[in-house]
């Protein structure tokens, strides 16, 4: 990759790392001692069964979707960080090349297939 390319690729992870906290931010509070940890809000509708049925529906959504919002997170961070390192494109585990094809499809991917699995 260019050093173009890994501007613009570094550029894309930073607004999606922006479009991952704000979604984060809605359902969740972030951890002020725990860097990428969020803590999942109750939701409050009121105290009529239903509403009270709906928080509990919603509460076990958003901490599902915490979750998951949390994991690509901080993918995006590592992927960043090692762009910044110039270790971009090496798998973390065993040091060997990413395909390009597998980085393009997966940008964040940090490992390459064999190590992935
Ligand atoms: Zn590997």
């Amino acid at each position: 990759m260019t050093t173009d390319e890994l501007q613009k690729l570094d550029n894309d992870l930073e607004q999606e790392e922006k479009n991952l906290i704000d979604q984060l931010n809605r359902i969740a509070n972030k951890n002020p001692l725990a860097s990428g940890d969020f803590t999942v809000r109750t939701p409050s509708y009121g105290n009529e069964d239903d509403e009270n049925a709906q928080e509990i529906t919603d509460l076990d959504k958003n901490f599902a979707l915490t979750q998951e919002l949390e994991t690509k997170l901080n993918s995006i961070r590592k992927t960043r960080q090692k762009i910044k390192d110039g270790t971009y494109g090496k798998c973390d585990n065993c040091g060997s090349e990413i395909p390009s094809e597998r980085l393009k499809a997966m940008p964040e991917a940090i490992r390459c297939i064999t190590c992935a699995v």
